[in-house]
């Protein structure tokens, strides 16, 4: 009998159940379980015996993402990976390395359909959603392959996490289990478009990770035209459910800001972005500017800004009180804007 149940979409407690239910000894759940966190398969589970690992495989087929390409960068390091999935589905992941330990950048969709207009992840629109358990395989294949722990997660790859939204919370909560890898919330940061009700759905869990808004614009104009999830949520509610996500989590929020060469990098921009976070975001909210040079995607046609700009407009936000920094560059040689390795893939 084939079971559609994946394993990896399940919690410790939830595999026990459903061993339980298959006659299998409870132990059993446990044993399996360090070992898919170890990204490794029945074939490899050392300590069950091999009745056990037939049945195991005939009953609940495993399916981790597969490595299809790899790429390290020579300047810092950075990893690069694209996981290819059992449906043939392409999906990216970074691994980079910080002062105080590793981060992942991951995946939650195949695709996207938010249409932004500078990003490569959308141009082909959504294909579908990954599952929990897809997710969370980008950090144990990436861990088990190159050895190390990682401590920090990042939701910012290919996908909006909140279009996913019930995945999404469910791979937040294995991925912080303390039989899984045990990342804290604190250490978790997802990034969002803008979908004011995922957000407001998020702050309902109360945990407590950082909200990271790609904001982009100022100015409903110009915001509405370029990321068409304006059109639904503009930029004051916006402001306004992450004033309420801080009042709710405690957790300051951070804002991304891609400069686009003649778009939004004038120091007028920047000044237009200081009074409306000002303004919006309250004195008692804080706050955080990541300002990145747009990485330049053929089909958007818009540039990235020269290094001056990026440093003029970091000043005027400064000047304005605003915390502000500007993106550390990782991975220069292999951070291909993110998206474009599974475009790449025909
Ligand atoms: N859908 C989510 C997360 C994925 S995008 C979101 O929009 O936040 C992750 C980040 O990369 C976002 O801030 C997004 O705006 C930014 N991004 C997309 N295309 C980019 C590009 N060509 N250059 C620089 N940043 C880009």
């Amino acid at each position: 009998m084939q079971n559609s149940v994946n394993l990896l979409d399940l919690s410790l407690s939830e595999i026990t159940n459903v061993f339980k239910a298959a006659g299998i000894e409870k132990y059993r759940a446990g044993q399996v379980y360090h070992w898919l966190m170890k990204g490794k398969d029945y074939t490899q589970m050392a300590n069950l015996p091999k009745a056990l690992r037939e049945k195991l495989q005939e009953e609940f087929p495993l399916s981790f993402p597969i490595i299809d390409k790899k790429l390290i960068s020579e300047i810092d390091g950075t990893v690069k990976y694209l996981f290819r999935l059992h449906d043939g589905q392409g999906i990216e992941s970074v691994v980079m390395q910080y002062k105080h330990g590793y981060s992942i950048c991951v995946s939650s969709q195949a695709g996207c359909r938010m249409g932004c207009g500078f990003c490569a992840s959308t141009l082909r629109g959504l294909v579908r959603n990954l599952t929990p358990g897809e997710i969370l395989s980008q950090i144990i294949m990436a861990q088990a392959d190159l050895g190390i722990r990682i401590s920090n997660v990042v939701m910012m790859g290919i996908g909006e996490p909140f279009d996913n939204f019930e995945n999404v919370v469910r791979f937040l909560q294995l991925v912080n289990a303390d039989e899984g890898p045990r990342i804290g919330y604190r250490h978790i940061s997802l990034s969002t478009c803008g979908v004011v009700d995922g957000i407001e759905r998020l702050a309902s869990y109360n945990f407590p990770i950082t909200l990271s808004i790609s904001l982009h614009f100022a100015e409903d104009e110009q915001r509405s035209k370029i990321m068409p999830v304006n059109r639904k949520w503009n930029i004051e509610t916006l402001l306004n459910a992450c004033s309420n996500y801080f009042a709710k989590t405690g957790r300051r929020i951070s804002f991304e800001y891609t400069l686009i060469k003649g778009i939004n990098d004038t120091p007028g921009e920047a000044e237009k972005l200081a009074k409306l976070l000002k303004k919006h975001m309250g004195r008692d909210v804080p706050f955080h500017i990541n300002l990145i040079p747009v990485n330049e995607v053929t089909e958007s046609g818009m540039k990235t800004t020269d290094k001056g700009s990026v440093e003029r407009f970091c000043q005027v936000l400064t000047r304005f009180g605003c915390n502000a920094t500007v993106r550390r560059t990782l991975g220069a040689d292999v951070n291909a804007s993110c998206g474009q390795l599974r475009l790449s893939e025909g």
